[in-house]
């Protein structure tokens, strides 16, 4: 079997565990229309759902509806809060979110909708560049909705994934990437923050896509390594981790790895997990912070630690970077806003 017929089986296999047909690779990620309702069949709430389907049609698979029940399953409620710390307000009901963004907090006419639908779906599905050498590539509104932020960076002929996501949205994080990097430069290296299933999860098909080699700090490889869908946080996806082989494991504080004429430096940051890090890197004189899961949780099932995790927030305040790139919640792009972001997660 070639490598591209393997790739093509892992991706086959993966989407027969979340039961999803094989999305086209030349398609983009479908925009995600959240329709927040109090409870399941209610006759306001199913009132907004069919007006939002209703224009969602006319899409015609570029625009995915999907309720979520503030008083529904674990799930449903975690997703409801999540949307509520992306918009940094509490979310009333029936509100409609398109790519997570909050557009309407009443149903709107259907003229109104389809206005909304179409301007939202020109900001979504395409990578956002940073700096010319620097681009998200993947996430929750890039690849899908599990996706932690992925961003690719590179240096002269030589570049570097930060994160590869879940997995589900591995065809269309490789259509990104391939958009994104210049001719003749190879993915040398994919760094991964920690070993949660939202960041790690699609490693190991990003490695057999692209040849790289896997980077993570031991103290959260173990878990990679062992397949662990506990402490990874898989479950939580309803998902497996399989093992996953780690090619360079980071020990100690800190290490720099080359890339190209550039370099990224790992920082070992504990408490979200016991191996998470932060990578950082200089462009033009600007310190760039890949600080994928500051805002935590701080979790028990993820062997969190509250005392590591206040620790390492004040060592992140002290590198006083420039921007921060952060997993769930998007880019800080002033050294105020980024300090301002870790203050408050600072008890
Ligand atoms: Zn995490």
């Amino acid at each position: 079997m070639n490598s591209k017929c393997l790739d093509q089986e892992v991706n086959r296999t993966k989407e027969a565990e979340v039961g999803e047909a094989l999305p086209n690779p030349e398609s983009l990620a479908p925009m995600l229309v959240e329709i927040i309702c109090e409870r399941a069949h209610c006759v306001i709430y199913e009132y907004a759902i069919v007006t939002v389907k209703f224009v969602a049609d006319e899409f015609k698979g570029r625009v995915k509806v999907k309720p979520v029940v503030r008083r529904g399953s674990k799930k449903n409620v975690d997703r409801y809060l999540e949307l509520c710390r992306m918009n940094g307000q509490h979310l009333s009901v029936p509100a409609i979110l398109m790519g997570g963004k909050l557009v309407f907090t009443y149903v709107p006419g259907i003229e109104d909708l389809r206005r909304a639908m179409e301007e939202n779906l020109q900001e979504t599905g395409v990578s956002k560049r940073i700096k010319d050498n620097l681009w998200q590539v993947g996430g929750s509104e890039l690849t899908d909705s599990a996706d932690a932020a992925v961003y690719l960076i590179w240096f002269g002929d030589k570049a570097a994934l930060v994160d590869s996501g879940c997995g589900q949205g591995h065809l269309r994080l490789r259509k990104h990437i391939d958009e994104c990097l210049p001719p003749g430069v190879q993915l040398e290296y994919l760094l991964l923050t920690h070993c949660h299933f939202d960041h790690a999860g699609g490693a190991a098909a990003v490695r057999m896509a692209l040849g790289c080699r896997i980077v993570a700090h031991e103290l959260d490889a173990v878990y990679l390594e062992a397949g662990d869908s506990e402490v990874t946080a898989a479950s939580w996806y309803g998902a497996r981790l399989e093992p996953l082989m780690v090619d360079i494991k980071l020990h100690g504080h800190e290490s720099t790895l080359t890339i190209g004429d550039g370099s990224v430096t790992a920082i070992h940051w504990p408490g979200h997990s016991p191996g998470s890090v932060v990578y950082t890197t200089n462009i033009h004189g600007q310190l760039v912070l890949f600080g994928q899961d500051v805002h935590g949780p701080i979790h028990p099932a993820l062997l969190s630690d509250e005392k590591h995790y206040q620790a390492s927030l004040a060592k992140l305040i002290d590198l006083e970077a420039d921007i921060l790139l952060e997993g769930h919640y998007g880019i800080f792009w002033t050294k105020e806003e980024v300090r301002e972001f870790i203050q408050s997660f600072m008890k």
